[in-house]
């Protein structure tokens, strides 16, 4: 069934350049896919589960690339690049790693030739990455050791495919980092959570929570996992980032130690922190609408389109051209700007395309404009319009840049805000996830009674325990009624 209705997009696709047709309200899900397609952010593989990341949608990872490899590297992060593959005996190394990875590894073929043991393709770098910092580390003078790497990685899930959400393979950064004190290590396990906050919130325009992971959600082989999570217009969480403290577990089994000051050995402290390809999904997710997507001008590969309106004969050598150029020309220092004078297409269809791939600015001028010695600015994100002098257009647009991130960024943060619901029993929990709402409740802390809650209340799953907010004194657990230890959210999830 899903593979016909993709089939049939992808032919809807060619016949005809029509605009979305689902609605974001009423049907969130074909909305989602539609704007994706259309807009040209990514498209369907032959091979089940695969994504094909199309110019614009790798545009805007390179954009969230540079923008976040200019912060760690502040923090002496360095990258480097690891094998594709692993052997299985280092998987097995860390029991609950090797457990918790398992089901979703895919293997290759061919064996390596030396051990003859199985290879997998990676769906996550700890292992391979361990392995090297044994043979790289040496004494206490080696330490810190900040890594990162840019890559693919492959888990064969077998859920529906969802461009950029759910695919087998992805794109992700994980960072990698040892320490000679636990202090240290917990203390940069923060630093780079809060480097995630700062790119979500700051150049995605995308408001999140950021807490803890309960054990059960933790990552596999992790002392804790922290989060940063973000609502999506249907009700359901995504996790946009994670940083993991690993302790020593894993150095310990892949044998990586240094000499102290103190001539002794010792064991260093393991930290790794990843984001993905998902973020682009959450993007089109939260601030696209039913034009189309509307992307963050911090983060948009194209901020501005200038669109002269041409008539007739004034098609070619048009004094509109003329200012058009002019103006691009002022502006293409400082901003991401193109020009759309192709005569073959009419200048409200011209608006469509562009409003479909979420550009934040459009500037319009025509004749009558250029008598006035003005221009018309449309903001993307309210289709305000507004009327510019041509003289002082710079400043003009960077002030109207800055008012579009901040307004985009403040109606997802009013979203998220007003769809927490404090929760106090089981069934007030299950209205609230009817409601598609975030679920804030009082819980005890333990595996066993979360697990209860998810058999009882379908597809919910507990997001994150916050950093900064603590049960009321007295407080009791949502589900068994023992004392509260910490307050969870809870909703479904991508
Ligand atoms: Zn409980």
């Amino acid at each position: 069934m899903k593979g016909k209705k993709v089939i049939k997009e992808k032919a809807d696709e060619q016949e005809s350049n029509l605009g979305i047709t689902a609605n974001k309200e009423d049907d969130f899900s074909e909305w989602y896919n539609q704007a994706v397609l259309r807009a040209g952010l990514a498209d369907y593989s032959s091979i089940k589960g695969f994504m094909i990341i199309k110019p614009l949608g790798y545009a805007i990872w390179e954009n969230i690339q540079h923008k976040f490899d200019q912060q760690i590297k502040k923090h002496g992060v360095k990258n480097a690049y690891f094998p594709l593959l692993v052997p299985e005996s280092f998987f097995k190394k860390e029991a609950e790693h090797a457990k918790g990875f398992s089901p979703e590894v895919a293997w290759v073929a061919n064996r390596d030739e030396d051990s003859g043991e199985r290879l997998a393709i990676r769906p996550t770098s700890e292992t391979i990455i361990c392995d090297s910092f044994r043979k790289w580390l040496r004494s206490y003078r080696d330490l810190p050791i900040r890594v990162n790497q840019w890559c693919n990685i492959v888990r064969w899930e077998i859920k529906m495919t969802k461009l950029f959400i759910r695919t087998r393979e992805f794109l992700w950064q994980e960072g990698h980092c040892i320490y000679e004190t636990s202090e240290e290590a917990e203390r940069e396990t923060m630093l780079y959570l809060n480097e995630y906050k700062s790119l979500l919130e700051e150049e995605l325009a995308i408001p999140v929570l950021s807490g803890k992971k309960t054990e059960s959600e933790k990552f596999a082989g992790a002392v804790y996992t922290l989060t940063t999570e973000a609502l999506m217009p249907d009700g359901r969480a995504l996790q946009t980032a994670t940083s993991h403290y690993l302790g020593q577990d894993f150095m310990k089994v892949f044998d990586v130690e240094f000499l102290g000051k103190d001539k002794k050995k010792h064991t260093p402290h393991y930290i790794s922190w990843g984001m993905t390809t998902r973020l682009i999904g959450a993007i089109v997710m939260v601030h696209g609408d039913n034009k189309g997507l509307v992307l963050p001008p911090r983060i948009a590969p194209q901020q501005i389109v200038i669109v002269p309106i041409l008539f007739g004969d004034e098609k070619k050598d048009s004094p509109v051209l003329a200012e058009a150029e002019k103006i691009r020309k002022e502006l293409e220092h400082e901003f991401r700007v193109e020009i759309d004078s192709r005569t073959e297409y009419s200048a409200g269809w011209k608006f469509n395309e562009w409003e479909m791939k979420g550009i934040p600015l459009r500037i319009e001028i025509g004749p009558r404009d250029i008598l006035k010695g003005e221009c018309v600015l449309a903001k993307r994100n309210t289709g305000e319009k507004i009327t510019a002098k041509a003289s002082g257009i710079r400043e003009k647009v960077k002030d109207t840049l800055k008012d579009i991130q901040k307004e985009m960024f403040e109606k997802a943060k009013k979203f998220l805000t007003s769809n927490i619901e404090n929760v106090s029993s089981m069934r007030e929990l299950k209205e609230a996830i009817a409601k598609k709402k975030l679920a804030r409740a009082a819980f005890c802390g333990s595996p066993k009674c979360e697990e209860k809650i998810r058999e009882e209340v379908e597809g919910i799953t507990t997001r994150l325990i916050p950093f900064d907010e603590k049960p009321a004194r007295g407080a009791k657990c949502i589900r068994c009624g023992k004392e509260a230890k910490e307050l969870v959210y809870f909703a479904k999830n991508y």
